[in-house]
């Protein structure tokens, strides 16, 4: 992947670094329990990219990598965050080689919806009754993002 970098991020205490070049392949809310306690939020916002798509700046070297293997699919989550600061940047799957998901929260957007807005809701079946869906979104119950 090659062109300028589209949008960049960083953790909370800025020593994580990153830019991101392309479009995110899927962007989309994770309803699900690992999603809630790894953010300590009621859902996580995550955006899809092929990983060369990814480009670390700064801080690569205090990124701690957490094995997340507490799920029904058999599927490892490695989820990289700041060590310092505790921010997650981004998650790789065993199952999915090559693809990664960065967290939204940590790329420096504004708020309008024409620079991030989710296109799926995901683990539905976990979501938090108080919050409606969102407007514009597809919702599956669990990860079913082809239907
Ligand atoms: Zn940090
Ligand atoms: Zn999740």
């Amino acid at each position: 992947m090659s062109g300028h970098p589209t949008i960049s991020g960083s953790c909370l205490c800025q020593q994580v670094r990153y830019e991101l070049t392309g479009d995110p392949q899927v962007k989309l809310l994770c309803h699900c329990d690992n999603c809630r306690k790894v953010t300590g939020s009621s859902f996580m916002a995550n955006s899809v990219y092929q990983e060369d798509q990814l480009r670390i700046i700064s801080g690569e070297d205090i990124l701690k990598i957490y094995k997340d293997s507490n799920n029904s699919s058999g599927n490892v989550l490695s989820r990289a965050f700041c060590s310092n600061c505790s921010s997650p940047i981004y998650i790789t799957s065993s199952l999915h080689k090559g693809m990664l998901t960065v967290t939204s929260g940590t790329m420096d957007l504004g708020p309008s919806k024409s620079e991030w807005a989710p296109q799926f809701e995901v683990f539905c079946k976990s979501r938090r009754e108080w919050i409606p869906p969102v407007e514009g979104t597809t919702t599956c119950n669990e990860l079913e993002l082809s239907k």
